[in-house]
């Protein structure tokens, strides 16, 4: 097995991408299966993780993994730790780990213990979403810009973000973990000059067999969101770019239309 990928003692941030093990790296492959130990996300999907050799120690670090959810800091911890017991360390993230992936603390973190992490991108929850739909997030004449925010405020706290800054009739925004937001994303933008007809593609556990597509458009996101998606993790894609009359026939079946 290709145990040279990982040094001991050395950690590797890898992007498991947006569950379809198919959607991996090759790279990213051969890190799983020569890990010693995989500390995983609740999103890393199960066919993911069970491309990991028997005997590999896997850790569930996930927030939505229940009761035991690790903070970061924790995390941090257990990488060193791990790393310092000469393990060959996997951290596996969902979709990219650069993209609101805290991927900046863990490596900062094993750089003050003088740990080597390295990084394996993946694909990420945007990309992975436009392909489902079959929508380019940029779009020539269209959509010149691709912005990727995340509208996820911490526990009692307010959305602080810049809304006049964020809205651009030329960009496509993505809106990780917007599904609780969507509310509030849909009447920032609106109260910014925002048209209500501005089209908004929500996409619910893309990749997976679970995945569903939604089209809808700026004003009736809310209602589209509180009635038509699960439980799953679901991306807001916002913009002229994500127009369903660009859905070619194939893919436009599968799209239930909100608006
Ligand atoms: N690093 C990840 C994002 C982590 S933030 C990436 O690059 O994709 C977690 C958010 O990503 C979720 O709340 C959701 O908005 C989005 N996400 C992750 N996987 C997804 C999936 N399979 N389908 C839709 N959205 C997804």
């Amino acid at each position: 097995m290709p145990h040279e990928l990982i040094r001991p003692g050395e950690v590797w941030l890898v992007g498991a991408g947006p569950g379809d093990p198919d959607l991996l790296t090759r790279k990213a492959e051969k890190l799983i299966r020569s890990a010693d130990v995989i500390f995983h996300d609740a999103l890393v999907g199960r066919g993911v993780l069970d491309l990991a050799l028997p005997g590999t120690r896997l850790v569930s670090v996930g927030k939505r993994s229940g009761r035991h959810s690790k903070d970061q800091k924790s995390i941090n911890e257990l990488l060193v730790e791990a790393a310092r017991g000469r393990e060959r360390v996997v951290r596996l993230k969902g979709g990219d780990p650069s993209i609101f992936g805290r991927s900046g603390e863990e490596l900062a973190f094993l750089a003050e213990h003088a740990i080597r992490g390295r990084v394996c991108p993946g694909v990420t929850a945007a990309s992975a979403a436009a392909a489902s739909a079959g929508v380019s997030l940029t779009l020539r004449g269209l959509s010149r810009r691709l912005e990727l925010i995340t509208a996820h405020a911490r526990a009692g706290e307010k959305l602080d973000l810049n809304w006049t800054k964020i809205a651009d009739s030329e960009a496509t925004l993505a809106v990780y973990m917007g599904k609780a937001a969507a509310r509030s994303v849909s009447r920032n933008l609106l109260a910014v000059g925002c048209l209500g007809s501005t089209p908004v593609l929500v996409v619910e556990n893309a990749s997976l067999p679970t995945e569903r597509l939604f089209s809808t458009r700026l004003d009736l996101l809310p209602l589209a969101v509180r009635t038509a998606i699960g439980d799953g993790p679901a991306i807001l894609l916002i913009g002229e770019a994500v127009r369903p009359v660009t859905l070619v026939s194939g893919y436009a079946e599968e799209v239930t239309r909100c608006a």
